[in-house]
């Protein structure tokens, strides 16, 4: 289905403020629209999250490696009536998950149902009408979270008390581990039924049953791989928006917005360069924004204020590797679990410490691409959920080395066993290193933490309370974090900026 065309307002300049992914689909949707837009990116590269490098012949996706809902990309191309299967090759990635526990025991998510079912008999039969209904109400979620919620702007609290019956019937009120555990019993399948909200910063334990649509959304829409690495995604999204007008400048940091009165006029950069612009975006993490670039302005301070009070979600550290040799056997995307995952959890979100035990996110595209390493090469990288420079405040740089060296030899120990003479190339991505390089408050990976406390009318809206020609697009606005909210929320912020500027 195409979808339509939005007005055009005729000789309107917008600037956008970062080129993540939330950056990047909104400068998409402006320009499609008419709005001649220009993109400004600090880093040499576009992307955010979605960063990579290329060493030794491997390509190393240093963010996101999959993603859930292609047509959710694809509707960026039909704006301007392209095709995104001319410009990004998208390969299926199966099993979805292998999630896997110290003892040895696994279990494969898959889209599809009767493999499922046999995978959760194998665990514990006990739970298949459980497992059932989770899945039941996994659809349920994503047609009243992302479905309408997430489509649904809050400029008010009367707006957001209108959403409140529907949340209550959907027990909304409930974390997402309390449902899983009032319908299934076994402890490993309340993992595998929980544990997707930490790839949007939430903690299972307390973000609300109403985030458990993920794991139905990879069910019912797969999970997909751009050929080439997730960086092909991104340049084919930069070379869309370059193809319709768009401008893109990278590596020159936005150091201000220019003010006059509540109206914001533009930008300046650290490299001296001017834009005017009638609407200003900001993709840049949200204390960025209002601490550093409205600084000057009185909004500035008062909204760093209250982001400082806020619940900030926890970092990522990553270790990326390159090794010898070839491993059709550990699946694209993993899970290793440790023994104790509440505890864990609580370690991580609450008490701020670097648990015992680890839960590592395993990536290895190569299995699914071999383009992407050397001939008779792999290419991996390990994510490690670990609390924000906030809450744990140790010196990385003494500390990176040796959390990277704890990671490889628990993936030695339960995969590959003689992991560290096999590495060719290898580096990692601490929180004190992405708070730098993506000017991200306390290392987080997903910005505000996805609590009730912060969602709907409680998060950051697309359009600014006090300074109405600036807007916020990313994971630090509603709906959230992860690619498909930080893809919904650029839906909500060009449709603001189109009524502004109408
Ligand atoms: C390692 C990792 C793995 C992830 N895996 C998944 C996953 O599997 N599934 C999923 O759904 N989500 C995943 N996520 C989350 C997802 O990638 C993010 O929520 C999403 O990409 C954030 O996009 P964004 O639009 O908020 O922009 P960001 O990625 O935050 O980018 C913001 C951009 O603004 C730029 N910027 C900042 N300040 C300035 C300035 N002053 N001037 C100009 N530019 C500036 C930054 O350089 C950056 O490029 C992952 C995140 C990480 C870090």
């Amino acid at each position: 289905m195409t979808a339509p065309l939005e007005p055009r307002p005729p000789g309107k300049r917008a600037i956008v403020i970062g080129a993540g992914l939330g950056g990047l689909a909104l400068g998409i949707r402006l320009q499609s629209a008419g709005v001649s837009t220009t993109i400004l990116e600090a880093r040499e590269r576009p992307g955010g999250c979605a960063s990579w490098q290329a060493r030794e012949g491997f390509v190393f996706d240093a963010g996101p490696v999959t993603i859930t809902d292609p047509d959710s990309f694809a509707e960026l191309w039909r704006l301007s009536g392209q095709d995104m299967a001319a410009d990004v090759t998208l390969e299926p990635v199966a099993p979805l998950w292998r999630l896997s526990w110290p003892d040895g025991a696994q279990l494969d998510l898959s889209a599809d149902d009767a493999a499922m079912r046999q995978a959760i008999a194998q665990l514990d039969g006990r739970d298949l009408a459980g497992a059932q209904r989770l899945l039941d109400y996994g659809g349920e979620a994503l047609r009243e979270g992302p479905g309408r919620l997430g489509r649904m702007a809050f400029p008010d609290m009367r707006s957001m008390l209108k959403a409140l019956p529907p949340l209550a019937h959907h027990q909304g009120w409930r974390s997402v581990y309390g449902l899983v555990a009032s319908q299934i019993g076994n402890d490993r399948l309340r993992q595998a039924f929980s544990f997707h909200t930490l790839l949007a910063g939430g903690n299972p334990l307390e973000v609300s049953a109403l985030h458990g649509w993920r794991h139905r959304l990879e069910r019912d829409t797969g999970l997909w791989h751009p050929r080439g690495g997730f960086n092909k995604l991104v340049m084919a999204m930069v070379a869309l928006f370059e193809r319709i007008g768009g401008v893109i400048r990278l590596g020159d940091p936005v150091s201000r917005i220019e003010m006059r009165g509540d109206q914001a006029t533009g930008v300046v950069t650290q490299g001296g360069w001017r834009g005017d612009a009638d609407l200003v975006a900001s993709n840049a993490d949200l204390m960025h924004s209002y601490r550093d670039l409205l600084g000057q302005h009185p909004r500035g301070p008062r909204k760093t204020e209250k982001l400082a009070r806020k619940q900030w979600s926890p970092a990522l550290f990553a270790v990326h590797f390159g090794i010898r040799g070839s491993w059709p056997g550990i699946p694209h995307r993993s899970v290793l679990f440790g023994p104790h995952y509440q505890e864990w959890l609580t370690d991580v979100f609450q008490h701020g410490v670097l648990p015992a035990d680890q839960m590592i996110i395993l990536n290895h595209a190569s299995v699914t691409d071999p383009s992407l390493a050397p001939e008779g090469c792999s290419v991996f990288s390990a994510l490690v959920p670990v609390p924000h420079t906030g809450k744990l405040p140790i010196d990385w740089g003494h500390m990176a080395p040796l959390y990277a060296r704890r990671i490889l030899d628990e993936i030695g120990q339960r995969l590959i066993p003689d992991i560290h003479t096999r590495i060719v190339t290898q580096f990692h991505v601490a929180p004190n290193d992405f708070a730098a390089d993506m000017r991200a408050h306390l290392g987080s990976a997903f910005s505000l933490a996805p609590l009730n406390s912060q969602s709907l009318r409680l998060r950051p809206q697309a359009r600014d309370a006090v300074v109405r020609n600036l807007y916020l697009v990313g994971a630090g606005a509603h709906p959230g974090a992860g690619i498909p909210c930080v893809l919904g929320g650029a839906r909500l912020a060009a449709q603001a900026m189109m009524e502004e500027s109408l």
